[in-house]
């Protein structure tokens, strides 16, 4: 429903969480916050919007800081920028330049918008002007960024630096001037792995004037992928050295917990961190919100709730939430309405279309004109139609855009007055990433994040300190991971033999890696170094994720409808699954593992499917460990044994099953990473939880705690798995795992023991603080359970989890 905003004194609405609690914000007086004529004081005249708002966070205005420029920085290059109007460098920017210029490794950590490409072009660009056989890498995450890094670099109308994009669309021809002439090469770690380093000596003149490697965004790099890049990159100063260049790393970095920690990881040399941001920033109000429960009124005769409530339409009868993206499409016409440029950023593409039209939609009611200056914004668009929708944004003809995070890297979008986030965006960086994308001319703007039906979010928007505190979440990889160092090693030794002291280079594990390797018979060991035994390069995938994506092919027509991971494969297109692509629905016809080919035709039937899984861990051994009286808590290596063994079939409308079907899929072996704890039965008991709630404890424990390690550690609840039981046999005691999705692990489970303590205590207040009765998708229901979600006692969870945080805080 649309409101109009009448601007008028009327009193500031203390915001109430759903729950009815008053939450700890600190409303100021509408003086503190920018006047009654803000755009949250709109906001919050709404009584049940008001009521989602479970924080407000006033973030202070910030002067900015100037440095004068580097007396090294040329001439020329610094005319350039002060034409474009920076008179001078920020703080930081200087002091990162000053660093790299020096000789020194440099990770820049300030937030959006802080300028930091200018701290690494600085010392760059200066020395390809100054050195004529000098060098520079460009290296981000995608190859979007890297052309519009050149763009900015091109603009700069310098002719003694000739700077080129190095990708997979690069021409043939074009290469060959790239490695001949360029000194400024923009390309991605990919092209590293399979285009320069396997040709490495007919990049040698690159290499050996190789003086800066610039690493963008480089969060970016973690889990699997973040330690394929690490090796990477040592891969890359090997060859270097014998090229007799070893070059300075500059990196850029959202800000994170400890960014000198996973530079240092990332690119094996010491860093220097700069992380005091000399950028000014405008004051903003930065609200969290809550969509309301929808309680389902119970029909006549249906039984109701254990305590008396009337059962909700989720799954085993749980409440929702109102959908994220129907709130979030409810902000956006408000805030369109009032004449406030707006973003909303949504996780998918066909969400960015849902939100695009249910505001247009409302908004129609109101005047056809404001219906027309809403548009969607997704990857897929091409450069031109990305370029004129920005275009319109920033004069103010389009007000309101739902966009997907292909708006969040890298693209020149100012000039706007709030954002919405439609769910956490996974990370705080990229939370904060997109709230900084709002500000215009110091003015006062608003950020929103609205929460999924989901732990982590349910737990965000009651807990401010962990959105707005000193952040806890690290970037997070292990580059010491066999499954990741052994194929790497195999590239290493196929572009030069591998020595004894390159070993180090590659960390602890490289030696028994290399090892097995030889006996495997890949590697072959003669007095100088370890040699590729193979006639053809070794075949690795740097994002891969075990085993080639299963493609999904409609049957009648053989049209390629997308992929999904290997792991996931079993679990979701299986014969008789129901999968939705970009809101259509289809359902699988027949799943051939060996050619990784799903068949599947048009199909809306009434119902989902959700896989049945059973999962099996096995303790293989306990690297390190805590014990303590009543709790022990360990990491370790195990191996997770998991089939999925049927599916059920559920009424869309209400949750209920409608039947089981059993499936005839192998079973599956994972050896990765897990940390666990196992408690005493006195434990159990001194929390209250009996023996017979025992499975329902631990099993809610356990989907929560999944739900809460993104908060610490850079990865998705989908990237880690769980199992929980009374009774384990290699333990002899109640005991909960939480494991690392890929083989080999990639460094979550590290994390989460390393921060059992808080992480466990955050689990504990996330289900505390969802009021539904029983459990519901907020609190301990997981969406990729293999067991229905059942059995879940969210009471007994919260007891056990005050008591095991407590005793391992
Ligand atoms: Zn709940
Ligand atoms: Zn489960």
């Amino acid at each position: 429903m649309v409101h109009r905003v009448v601007a008028c004194g009327s009193p500031i609405v203390l915001p109430l969480t759903a729950s009815g609690r008053i939450s700890s914000t600190v409303v100021g007086s509408p003086a503190d916050i920018g006047g009654a004529d803000t755009v949250l004081a709109g906001l919050r005249r709404d009584a049940r919007r008001a009521q989602c708002m479970t924080h407000v966070e006033p973030v202070a205005a910030r002067p900015g800081r100037h440095a004068p420029w580097p007396e090294w920085v040329d001439p020329v290059l610094r005319g350039r920028w002060v034409a474009a109007g920076i008179d001078e460098p920020w703080t930081h920017q200087a002091a990162a330049a000053e660093a790299a210029h020096a000789g020194r490794s440099v990770v820049l950590a300030t937030g959006t918008a802080s300028g930091k490409s200018l701290g690494y072009l600085m010392p760059v660009l200066s020395r390809l002007l100054t050195q004529p056989g000098a060098r520079a890498l460009y290296l981000s995450p995608t190859k979007a960024l890297a052309h519009d890094q050149l763009r900015a670099v091109r603009s700069l109308r310098l002719t003694g630096v000739r700077a080129a994009t190095y990708d997979g669309d690069t021409p043939a021809a074009e290469r060959d001037w790239v490695r001949a002439h360029a000194g400024l090469v923009l390309t991605n770690p990919d092209m590293i792995h399979r285009g320069i380093l396997p040709q490495h000596r007919r990049w040698a003149q690159f290499l050996r004037g190789l003086r800066f490697v610039v690493i963008d965004e480089c969060h970016g790099y973690r889990g699997v992928f973040g330690a394929h890049v690490a090796a990477v990159i040592r891969r890359l100063r090997r060859v270097c050295a014998r090229y007799g260049s070893e070059p300075v790393f500059l990196l850029a970095s959202a800000t994170t917990a400890d960014p000198q920690l996973s530079a240092g990881r990332l690119t094996g040399v010491d860093v220097e961190v700069i992380d005091d941001d000399g950028a000014p920033r405008g004051p903003m109000d930065f609200v969290l919100y809550e969509p309301p429960l929808l309680w389902r009124r119970p029909a006549e005769g249906e039984a109701q709730g254990a305590s008396g409530e009337p059962r909700g339409a989720g799954e085993n009868g749980a409440p929702v939430r109102r959908s994220v993206t129907a709130e979030s499409a409810d902000l956006l016409a408000d805030l369109v309405a009032d004449g406030v440029r707006t973003l909303v950023f949504v996780r998918s593409r066909r969400s960015a279309e849902v939100v695009a039209i249910t505001a247009r939609r409302e908004l129609g009611h109101v005047s056809s004109d404001l219906a027309d200056r809403v548009a969607a914004y997704r990857a897929g668009y091409l450069p031109e139609e990305r370029r004129e929708l920005e275009r319109r944004l920033r004069a103010g003809d389009l007000l309101g855009v739902a966009a997907t995070s292909a708006l969040e890297l890298g693209v020149d979008i100012s000039g706007l007055d709030a954002t919405v986030t439609a769910g956490f965006p996974g990370t705080l960086a990229s939370l904060w990433q997109q709230a900084g994308r709002a500000g215009r001319d110091g003015q006062r703007s608003l950020a929103v994040l609205v929460a999924r039906d989901d732990p982590l979010d349910t737990y965000l928007v009651h807990h401010p300190e962990a959105v707005f505190g000193r952040s806890v979440e690290a970037c997070v990889f292990d580059p010491d991971n066999p499954y990741v160092l052994g194929p790497q090693l195999e590239c290493a030794a196929a572009e030069l033999p591998l020595t004894e002291a390159d070993l180090g280079l590659f960390g602890p594990a490289a030696p028994r890696v290399v090892d097995d390797l030889v006996r495997r018979g890949r590697l072959r060991r003669r007095p100088t170094g370890w040699f590729w035994t193979q006639r053809t390069r070794p075949e690795v995938d740097i994002r891969g994720t075990g085993g080639p994506p299963v493609r999904i092919v409609e049957t009648a027509t053989g049209r390629l409808l997308g992929t999904v991971d290997a792991a996931a494969a079993h679990s979701a297109v299986h014969p008789g699954a129901v999968y939705l692509h970009q809101g259509s629905s289809f359902v699988v016809d027949d799943l051939d593992l060996p050619e990784s080919v799903a068949f599947v035709h048009e199909e809306s039937p009434e119902w989902t499917t959700v896989a049945r899984e059973h999962t099996d861990i096995r303790i293989v051994e306990s690297s390190r460990s805590r014990i303590l009286p009543e709790v022990e808590v360990h990491l370790g290596v195990v191996e997770v044994a998991s089939q999925v063994v049927g599916y059920q079939r559920r009424l869309v409308a209400t949750g209920e099953v409608l039947g089981q079907e059993p499936l005839d899929l192998p079973p599956r072996q994972l050896r990765t990473r897990a940390v666990w704890y196992t408690v005493t039965d006195d434990l159990l008991a001194g929390a209250a939880v009996e023996a017979a709630d025992v499975p329902g404890a631990v099993h809610a424990a356990e989907h929560a705690a999944i739900g809460l390690l993104p908060l610490f550690a850079t990865c998705d609840r989908w990237d880690i798995g769980g199992v929980s039981t009374a009774l384990h046999p290699d333990t002899g005691r109640t005991s909960v795992f939480v494991y690392d999705g890929h083989a080999g692990g990639a460094g979550f489970a590290e994390r989460g023991f390393l921060r059992i303590g808080d992480w466990l205590a955050a689990t504990r207040d996330a289900v505390g603080a969802c009021e539904c009765p029983a459990g519901c998708p907020s609190c301990v229901q997981s969406p990729k359970c293999g067991n229905g979600n059942e059995p879940l006692d969210k009471a007994a969870a919260w007891r056990l989890l005050t008591a095991v945080s407590g005793a391992v805080g």
